[in-house]
């Protein structure tokens, strides 16, 4: 496991997801899911056979459970623990399952949890394992600088249950707006933050934190016909992805200055991109034809996180 953690570290790891078609009898525009993490897609404006093969970490296709998904993602949770600061995102156009995978299904029902739920149960479960007789290794990061938020509350949590509660407070707060994709679209980015604090063998003090992030949807704003107040924010919630997006090159491309300071989302984020940080980004698709222009740009988005 340990190896696997350093092989990890300080780099973005990129998992795709397409979640099930709606339309049965619609095309889909993804053709061959490879256990090796290829994808391909098919384009379905253009004569047979006009493909792309993407390369990625993992694929999860549209029959794969919210446990599998959790399964090839403990490793990094439970890395919280030994004091790595983690941050798993997930990216991709309004309606392709960043909700899902985040928080779980958008009926409510308890049955399909997600990664937020699961990674906080293992956190909780984890720290009330480990007494002081466990050794918690400590890592130095580059980036060590806690951020205030002037109008964000710390909240002390004992359970899982405590922090759900939170989240559904967090949730009734954040901005929806209903645009021609999606009627519940969410036009913000959710950012559920866990700090964890610990001590070392010889009793020395550790704070690590999580990041566990719902991104706002990825798509073209022409294409959602937003209009008015609902356009500007869009417009502002792109530049927050494309500032991402920014600081994503500049970390694959080893820059010297990485522009974490162009957006508060960024910021936000600052301590878990780059340095001694893991990443895990959730590329997720929609696999019917009319989204094809979105599923590649998310695509080659996600593809160029996977050269950091
Ligand atoms: P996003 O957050 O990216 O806008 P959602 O997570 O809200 O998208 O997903 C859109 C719809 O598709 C929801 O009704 C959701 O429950 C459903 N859905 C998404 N992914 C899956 C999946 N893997 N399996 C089953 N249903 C899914
Ligand atoms: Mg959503």
């Amino acid at each position: 496991l340990y190896n696997t953690l350093q092989e990890l570290r300080g780099n973005i790891r990129v998992f795709c997801r397409i979640r099930p078609i709606f339309n049965e009898e619609g095309k889909c525009t993804i053709d061959y899911i490879g256990n090796d993490g290829s994808l391909m897609v098919i384009d379905p404006f253009k004569p047979q056979n006009t493909c792309k093969i993407f390369q990625f970490n993992k694929v999860f296709g549209p029959t794969a459970t919210q446990d599998e998904v959790y399964k090839d993602t403990q490793a990094l949770i439970r890395s919280v623990m030994d004091g790595y600061n983690v941050c798993i995102f997930a990216y991709g156009q309004t309606g392709s399952g960043k909700t899902h995978t985040m928080c779980g299904p958008s009926n409510g029902s308890s049955k399909d949890i997600g990664i937020n739920y699961m990674a906080l149960n293992d956190l909780f479960q984890i720290s009330s394992i480990r007494e002081d007789n466990r050794t918690l290794e400590i890592r130095s990061c580059s980036n060590n600088v806690w951020l205030s938020l002037p109008d964000a509350n710390m909240h002390l949590v004992q359970s899982t249950a405590d922090v759900l509660n939170l989240m559904k407070l967090g949730e009734k707060n954040r901005t929806f707006g209903s645009t021609a994709m999606n009627h519940r679209s969410s036009r913000s980015h959710s950012v559920l933050t866990v700090h964890v604090h610990g001590k070392d063998i010889s009793g020395g003090a550790i704070h690590s934190c999580l990041h566990l992030v719902d991104l706002a949807g990825s798509e073209r704003v022409d294409k959602s016909e937003a209009t008015g107040d609902r356009l500007k924010e869009a417009q502002h919630i792109n530049k927050s992805l494309s500032c991402l997006g920014d600081v994503i090159t500049a970390l694959a491309q080893k820059n010297s200055h990485i522009p974490y300071r162009n957006s508060k989302l960024t910021q936000l984020l600052q301590n878990s991109l780059g340095g001694n940080a893991k990443m895990l980004m959730f590329a997720h698709v929609s696999p019917e034809a009319d989204s094809y222009g979105e599923t590649i740009s998310t695509l080659k988005f996600a593809q160029r996180a996977s050269t950091v």
